[in-house]
């Protein structure tokens, strides 16, 4: 495992940053809700649809596909200077789960038709997978797709649905075969939001934003909006969650860190900057370990892919540990502070408001999948141990 870069990733990132500064102002700020913000919410969008035009959606897709064909170190170099910017990129579900999914199991022809628009942010797709009764165990999923001559018609309801508001498509898996096992007969489903029979209701997020419910309703969609084989969605979602890919969570933790370390140097509490007090010095160190396990590990699964070897572990430890890392972070940071630290973004508040921020967010691990399932995962299909 080689933690360093070439000249020609180098000068990669820098591309990239140049093209951050050029295109990000820096009196905007998208830490916190910004798409309960329609001003910043249209920026956003303008601004992923000019990468998208770069090419950089799709940076590692083949080209016949909208994609650029480029090694998966640079989608991680691109991800940490996005990350490093906090830039505002929308259709993250559909560039990443749906485009996975398609990418994993998906025809050549459904590949074709789906993966270009994704790739321009022409097409904004929401998931629609958990349901009220279908969360960790989502093969308990309840929503029925019955097919009627060439169409299907969809039934049943789905929640948490993200930006379900804003988005134009639902990827979505629905049971297609009621006789099946749980495992089989899901099959997976573009449907697009502003058909008759698809509503939503606001389920507003403790930890910020808004989520929904999304009912479908004897939903009529055309075969042609189905993604994979018939029966084949469990695999599809698998291949997309677990597919070994890279994130650049570990930029979150080094800018907070960064931004913490200098708030202490310029921060005089006691007569004294803060950095110069050893109990506040060794929280800052406890965050420094904290943050770079969580870049070996990122750097690791790029090893693994490079290397062609299964992602240890099933693909869940970076998860896990990325999961449980926040809350611990959150309140070292907390510590660190003092009452200071709970103030939203605003005059008084300290960096940005942003450790509130991350103290709220620390604890909602669902999102993806919560971090007990991923411990599961870890120890059955990682390390082979008995259900
Ligand atoms: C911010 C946010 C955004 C989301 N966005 C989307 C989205 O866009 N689309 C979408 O489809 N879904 C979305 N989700 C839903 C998310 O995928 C689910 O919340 C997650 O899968 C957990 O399901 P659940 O909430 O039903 O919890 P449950 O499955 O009911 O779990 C409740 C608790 O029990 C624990 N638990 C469950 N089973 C086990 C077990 N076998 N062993 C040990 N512990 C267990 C869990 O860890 C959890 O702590 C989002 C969730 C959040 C919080």
């Amino acid at each position: 495992m080689d933690l360093t870069f070439t000249p020609e990733q180098d000068a990669w990132r820098e591309e990239v940053r140049a093209f951050l500064d050029a295109e990000l102002p820096p009196d905007k700020a998208f830490n916190t809700e910004f798409e309960e913000d329609d001003e910043l919410w249209d920026f956003a969008i303008e601004f992923t649809r000019r990468l998208g035009k770069k090419g950089w959606i799709g940076l590692t897709w083949p080209e016949k596909y909208g994609g650029l064909g480029r090694p998966v170190v640079d989608r991680l170099i691109l991800s940490e200077e996005l990350e490093r910017r906090e830039a505002p990129v929308v259709n993250t579900i559909g560039w990443g789960l749906a485009a996975g999914a398609l990418l994993a199991g998906g025809s050549d022809e459904q590949c074709r038709s789906w993966l270009p628009p994704i790739a321009s942010m022409e097409v904004h797709v929401a998931e629609g997978l958990s349901e009220p009764g279908a969360g960790s165990d989502l093969a308990a999923l309840s929503t029925v797709a019955k097919r009627d001559g060439d169409d299907w018609i969809v039934s049943g309801q789905k929640t948490y649905t993200t930006w379900g508001t804003r988005a134009e498509w639902l990827f979505t898996a629905a049971r297609s075969d009621s006789d099946s096992s749980r495992h089989r007969g899901i099959t997976m489903f573009m449907v697009p939001m502003n058909v008759e029979g698809v509503t939503l209701s606001p389920l507003w997020n403790l930890a910020g934003g808004r989520q929904n419910h999304t009912y479908l309703d004897d939903v009529r969609i055309p075969d042609e909006y189905r993604i994979g084989d018939i029966g084949q969605g469990w695999h599809l979602i698998m291949n997309a969650f677990y597919g070994g890919g890279i994130g650049a969570q570990h930029i979150y933790f080094e800018r907070t860190l960064e931004e913490l370390v200098d708030y202490c140097r310029k921060t005089v509490r006691g007569g004294a900057p803060m950095i110069e007090d050893p109990v506040v010095r060794q929280q800052l160190g406890e965050l420094a370990i904290l943050a770079e396990e969580q870049r070996v590990l990122a750097y690791e699964g790029l090893s693994n892919h490079n290397h062609q070897r299964p992602p240890r572990f099933a693909g869940a430890l970076g998860v896990v540990v990325s999961k449980e890392t926040r809350p611990v972070f959150s309140e070292i940071c907390q510590e660190i502070m003092g009452p200071l630290s709970q103030l939203r973004p605003g005059r008084w508040a300290p960096l940005h408001g942003q450790i509130e921020a991350l103290y709220r967010q620390s604890y909602a691990n669902h999102a993806g999948g919560t971090s007990q399932v991923k411990r599961m995962v870890l120890a059955t299909r990682g390390l082979g141990l008995p259900r």
